[in-house]
């Protein structure tokens, strides 16, 4: 009878299994022609300057627009994408949809584009950005690249010289997700950067933990003191949005100012 049971969860399990793998495929396989089929799209969350109440960039976020299945977020695919060799093409559509969305506002505002670390690596990635901006015309400060810390460790050895290319050409390069890599402390002594985004982790529960509060002044005096500009993520309450400005946080991001959303420049809610 035991024997029955465990093999009756044996099989459910079993099932289970092989669904998530014939899942995996599908989307796989569907992903490969997400391109090509113009089924990438940006949708864009501003980032605020919060001393002075100001919008002064959006961020690029890649949406998969898969048909019948309706907008499938980032988490969800952007990762397949990163080890089946499919996030080159989806990183420079981006890249391209966001420069044109930009500089058709014709305006001073910057966009932030996410690279994985997989197209940073890419020996052309200088010449992809180079492109991109002649393309659109935008302004090289006024495109901000957000590498994660994994990125930057690998720049280390493997891409010194992309690193170098872009600082040449003067877009504004940010580590994305602070605090959540390691040893940050070697990349920042290593390469050259002009922002820190604060994961939205340490923003949480900036209100209720002394602790992450103590984290997030330690990451500003850091910032400071190296010349680097702060993004705070993940900012959703009044009270976290006056402790970062109290703080001296230059700048936030968040569901408080605004979701992602289909337009360049989304409605912007600064709050009471
Ligand atoms: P990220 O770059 O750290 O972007 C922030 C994520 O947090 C976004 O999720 C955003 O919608 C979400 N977010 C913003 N404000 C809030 C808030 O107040 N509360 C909460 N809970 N979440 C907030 P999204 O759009 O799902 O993107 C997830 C991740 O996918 C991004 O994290 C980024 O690492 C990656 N990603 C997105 N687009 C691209 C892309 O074009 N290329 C690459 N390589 N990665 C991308
Ligand atoms: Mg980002
Ligand atoms: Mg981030
Ligand atoms: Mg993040």
């Amino acid at each position: 009878l035991a024997k029955d049971r465990g093999r009756a969860r044996y099989e459910v399990f079993d099932d289970d299994l092989r669904g998530r793998i014939e899942r995996r495929l599908d989307t796989e396989l569907a992903l490969r022609d997400a391109v090509e089929l113009d089924e990438i799209e940006t949708w864009y969350q501003p980032i605020v300057d919060l001393q002075q109440r100001t919008v002064v960039a959006t961020e690029a976020l890649a949406r998969w627009r898969r048909p019948d299945r309706g907008l499938v977020s980032p988490g969800d695919f952007i990762a397949i994408a990163e080890e089946v060799g499919l996030i080159k093409g989806i990183g420079t559509t981006v890249l391209g949809q966001a420069s044109r969305a930009v500089t058709a506002l014709n305006g001073e505002l910057a966009v932030s584009v996410n690279v994985s670390p997989r197209q940073f690596v890419q020996d052309d990635f200088g010449a992809v950005v180079k492109r991109a901006l002649a393309e659109s015309g935008l302004p090289p400060d006024q495109l901000w690249l957000e590498l994660t810390e994994s990125a930057v460790l690998e720049a280390i050895d493997s891409a010194a010289r992309t690193f170098q290319e872009l600082r040449a050409l003067g877009v504004r390069l940010a580590i994305d997700d602070f605090g959540t890599g390691y040893s940050s402390f070697t990349h920042l002594k290593a390469f050259t950067v002009d922002l820190l985004k604060i994961d939205l982790t340490f923003i949480r529960d900036l209100e209720r933990s002394d602790h992450d509060r103590a984290i997030v002044e330690g990451i500003l005096r850091l910032a400071d003191s190296l010349n680097l500009d702060v993004v705070a993520e993940g900012i959703e309450t009044i009270g976290q949005r006056d402790l970062l400005t109290a703080m001296g946080c230059r700048y936030g991001q968040g569901y408080l100012f605004s979701k992602p959303a289909p337009t360049a420049l989304p409605d912007v809610q600064f709050g009471l």
